[in-house]
């Protein structure tokens, strides 16, 4: 598939590696809006949250696992962050793999 995020799920691009496991990957974003601004992405594809059927949700429970996880390790949970998931246009949602920002480390 012609998906920037599955091919850095499949090791075929590049990415700085925060986290993970057997079913999400997180990894630095290209272009740091913030000095933590972490991905965290479903190694499955979908396009978005609308994608997800109500029997997978339990893979967005896990993402919000993995968030606090990095939140803690990033020593943002003290400071506070924001956690971001953009869907569909008017979101400006631009890559159409459903992911999850973590944005903190400074007031926003
Ligand atoms: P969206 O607007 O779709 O919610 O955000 C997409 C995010 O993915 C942007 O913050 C952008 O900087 C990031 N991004 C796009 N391409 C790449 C890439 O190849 N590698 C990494 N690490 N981040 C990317
Ligand atoms: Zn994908």
């Amino acid at each position: 598939m012609d998906c920037i995020f599955c091919k850095i799920v499949r090791g075929e691009m590049p990415c700085s590696k925060v986290y993970e496991d057997d079913k999400v990957l997180a990894f630095n974003d290209i272009d740091p809006q913030a000095p933590v601004h972490v991905l965290v992405i479903p190694k499955k594809h979908y396009g978005s949250i609308l994608d997800i059927k109500d029997d997978e949700m339990d893979i967005v429970a896990h993402i919000h696992k993995i968030i606090n996880k990095i939140a803690k390790e990033k020593g943002i949970d003290k400071t506070g962050f924001r956690i971001v998931n953009n869907c569909g246009e008017d979101a400006n949602q631009v890559v159409k793999h459903i992911h999850y920002h973590i944005l903190g480390g400074k007031k926003l």
